[in-house]
């Protein structure tokens, strides 16, 4: 048995001024063969499932590309064909099966549906090859995507600390399925909704409701039941929740299992709406909490949904009020790490931090922070992730620096990593869990690495294109009417 393995993962935030050509993909490896199978051998994401099933299996593995980058805008023409012509190179040359580790939110220039124009690419070269694809719980669904797979799983978790066990739960069925012993039926709807991401932690209602009814039906004998909360920040006709079921030959039971989990999704749609406080109440809030760590989060600025990781209202507040003992991670600013590289360890300085990065998406002009401090620490900023969410995986930051003000110590990057792993810290000698507040740039993956360590926790209602407040977005390609864009929006 030949089986081809493949990665090509990415969140588009449509709104993002972040530019995404190929080299985007390095942070994690653009890689192909034995090479990307060592890469991520071991670690917590659906393609080391995908290899592990195969080499049970005893098939030959042909990986064409693993290709995942952090989210930011559309997908460049030329990185996209080059990913999705691999994947199909490689099918041309005759296989049994395709194993795909792909998001479900990938825009790229030519197409608004990434993983759905890839998927029926593949179908008309190879119109019976069974096809299983793992896809991020943030997937905005569409036709072409279940269209022409076999098998779609979805993450159950955000953060997504699941990721290989979705795609052996993929993986697995569609073995099942080639061996005989099942006949998967897939279906999928959606209601018009679009979540906040905010509210999609699936440790709490609501996400956590509709996650527990998916588990429920699986234990009732569905093949697979995958909830998505979807990517809002993406202006497509498909963007918002959608649910897809996967039985065994039964697509009447698949139907009625999606319906119940819409339609309580439908009767949640408020508590998928999130509500913020102004940004000086949350650090006033914070200044009055005594025992940290206190975990303030810049969460309209998060490089894994797309934003710039360069605007500093929030660390400017932590600064006016006064915080102390206060570690911020992180501002992704390559020319500021260059100044103060430069400059050398010890140094004490004077720069103009983050803000190089306009967002005419928002009518935003980038604004960099004065900050005075000294230069505590260079590194070559790249860690191993220990903790629960894509473990045994390197991250790569670029160089990086910690400048100490006295009251605050800020990492600054030259690449956008999100806060989730508590190594973003430890990597630059700074000890989390010794400190009484951690600013993050973070939306709810934080919560893999940071919330088991934190007193309290503060959404700080900042500036970037990663913003809560939806208004801020203008949103022209999306199917409407939509909740909560429009109020009267109906099922
Ligand atoms: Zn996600």
């Amino acid at each position: 048995m030949r089986i081809v393995i493949a990665m090509m993962k990415h969140e588009t935030n449509t709104f993002s001024p972040v530019p995404t050509p190929l080299e985007r993909f390095g942070n994690r490896g653009l890689q192909s063969g034995p090479a990307a199978i060592a890469a991520f051998r071991g670690t917590n994401t659906p393609f080391a499932a995908f290899v592990d099933l195969a080499e049970k299996e005893k098939a030959e593995i042909v990986v064409p590309v693993t290709a995942d980058a952090p989210p930011s805008g559309p997908v460049h023409a030329d990185a996209y064909r080059q990913f999705t012509s691999a994947i199909l190179d490689a099918v041309k040359k005759g296989c049994d099966a395709c194993f795909l580790d792909l998001h479900g939110a990938m825009v790229a220039e030519t197409t608004d549906d990434g993983e759905g124009n890839l998927l029926s690419q593949i179908r008309r070269v190879a119109p019976d090859l069974p096809i299983a694809v793992a896809l991020d719980l943030h997937a905005n669904m569409t036709n072409e995507i279940t269209a022409n797979a076999n098998v779609v799983v979805g993450y159950k978790t955000y953060p997504h600390v699941d990721m290989y066990a979705a795609g052996e739960h993929a993986g697995r069925v569609m073995l099942g399925a080639l061996r005989k012993e099942t006949r998967p039926t897939m279906v999928w709807g959606n209601r018009p909704m679009l979540p906040h991401t905010l509210r999609m932690g699936t440790h709490i209602p609501p996400m956590k409701d509709l996650i527990d009814m998916a588990v429920a039906a699986e234990a009732d004998g569905a093949l697979a039941v995958s909830v998505f909360g979807g990517f809002p920040l993406a202006d497509i006709p498909g963007a918002g929740l959608s649910v897809v079921v996967v039985t065994d030959n039964d697509p009447d039971g698949a139907r009625t299992i999606r319906d119940r989990i819409l339609d309580a999704a439908w009767e949640r749609r408020q508590a998928f709406v999130y509500r913020s406080e102004p940004l000086k109440t949350s650090v006033a809030r914070a200044k009055g909490l005594t025992d940290g760590p206190i975990l303030l989060i810049d969460h309209a600025d998060n490089c894994a949904s797309g934003g710039t990781q360069d605007t500093v209202a929030v660390l400017a507040e932590i600064m006016r009020q006064g915080l102390e003992d206060v570690a911020v991670f992180g501002i992704c600013d390559p020319q500021a790490v260059a100044e103060l590289i430069a400059k050398g360890i010890g140094a004490e300085v004077t720069v103009k931090l983050g803000g190089k990065v306009s967002m005419p998406s928002i009518g935003r002009q980038g604004e960099p922070l004065e900050v005075k401090g000294r230069v505590r620490a260079i590194t070559d900023g790249r860690f191993k992730v220990r903790g629960p969410m894509a473990t045994g995986t390197t991250i790569s930051m670029g160089r990086t620096v910690v400048l100490d003000t006295g009251k605050v110590e800020i990492v600054i990057t030259e690449r956008h990593s999100e806060p989730y792993d508590l190594g973003c810290f430890q990597s630059v000698g700074i000890e989390p869990t010794h400190r009484r507040y951690l600013m993050l740039k973070s939306r709810i993956h934080y919560r893999a690495g940071f919330a088991p360590i934190a007193t309290h926790i503060v959404e700080c209602d900042g500036v970037g294109v990663t913003s809560s407040d939806m208004s801020l977005f203008k949103f022209e390609k999306i199917r409407r009417p939509i909740y909560p864009l429009d109020e009267t929006a109906e099922a």
